[in-house]
């Protein structure tokens, strides 16, 4: 399995350590988009000061059966934005 990420305006790279993530919590999260033909996933994440930042990963050759159909943030970017 290929994992890549990409750093855009609205999202943070942030590293993938697989050993963190489980199977269902995997498959819960994980949304494919058919713009792009790639599966992504949005995290909220909390800091120390309880302010809180919005992390989107994109996941490449990711299996997309049984994910929800959701068109992810960049490509709904990319529409308004054309
Ligand atoms: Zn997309």
């Amino acid at each position: 399995m290929i994992i890549e990420q990409e750093k855009k305006d609205e999202g943070i790279l942030r590293p993938y350590d697989a050993h963190k993530y489980d199977a269902v919590r995997t498959d819960n999260a994980i949304k494919v988009c058919h713009e792009c033909n790639s599966c992504w996933e949005i995290d909220i994440e909390a800091n120390r000061n309880n302010k809180y930042k919005t992390i989107y990963a994109w996941y490449y050759n990711f299996p997309k059966y049984g994910k929800k159909v959701e068109t992810c943030p960049k490509c709904v970017n990319k529409n308004e934005v054309a």
